[in-house]
């Protein structure tokens, strides 16, 4: 469980997000306004701030800047903007991760879940376990049902991507962007390749996938085989 800020003007979005992190076992609080979600880190704190980009008060880019010049707290962007280069500058300029939206609760709170891990001070994450897939992400090693996977770096770094997401669908330009830090251009089969090649090293193919599973025309998710 995390303290959570969700700083958002939208009613609607706020109220559903709040109900459904709240299921998931955060804390939520909420401002409508950037000058108020930035008094709410100083006075109060938060584990994360789920910040929304277009705000009535403040630029929410500017806004990020602001928080991080007083503050660590990790940062997840919400954006509508969809273009490359924004989400570039936005991850250079602190947030820790980004959501386009319209997006679900489910894949918002797999992308608070991965930036907690990644920022709590002192916590190491020995390993990620997925079913039969265990992986081991300060030793980078990764095994199936125990048998060790012999995996290049980014097929690792691909895989821990993925297994850090179970059950989520992610596209390709996240994967480009989290995995290789670079904007995905629409002709660029580097993900498909590395996807195929790592389906080879867990015994799978994309006409009999069992843990790597593409949706058709929206991206690439992980999965245990035995719970789906
Ligand atoms: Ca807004």
């Amino acid at each position: 469980m995390a303290s959570l800020l969700l700083v958002e003007d939208d009613t609607s979005i706020r109220s559903a997000l709040v109900r459904s992190l709240g299921d998931r076992g955060h804390e939520v609080a909420w401002t409508s306004t950037g000058r108020a979600g930035l008094r709410h880190v100083l006075d109060a704190g938060a584990d994360l701030v789920v910040l929304d980009l277009g705000l009535p008060d403040i630029d929410g880019a500017q806004l990020l800047r602001m928080l991080r010049a007083v503050s660590k707290v990790p940062v997840i962007v919400a954006t509508a903007r969809d273009d490359d280069d924004s989400v570039v500058d936005l991850l250079e300029h602190g947030a820790d991760d980004y959501v386009v939206k319209p997006y679900t609760a489910a894949n918002l709170n797999a992308r608070i879940q991965a930036v907690l891990r990644r920022s709590e001070p002192g916590r190491k994450e020995p390993c990620l376990v997925v079913g039969e897939l265990a992986i081991d992400l300060p030793g980078r090693t990764a095994r199936l049902a125990g048998r060790p996977l012999d995996l290049r770096p980014r097929e690792f770094e691909l895989l821990a991507f993925l297994a850090g997401r179970p059950g989520v669908v992610v596209s390709r330009r996240e994967i480009m962007a989290e995995v290789w830090h670079l904007p995905y251009g629409g002709a660029d089969k580097t993900v498909d390749v590395h996807v195929s090649w790592l389906r080879q090293k867990l015994g799978e193919s994309a006409t009999a996938p069992r843990i790597i599973h593409t949706v058709r025309n929206v991206g690439i998710k992980l999965v245990d085989p035995a719970t789906g």
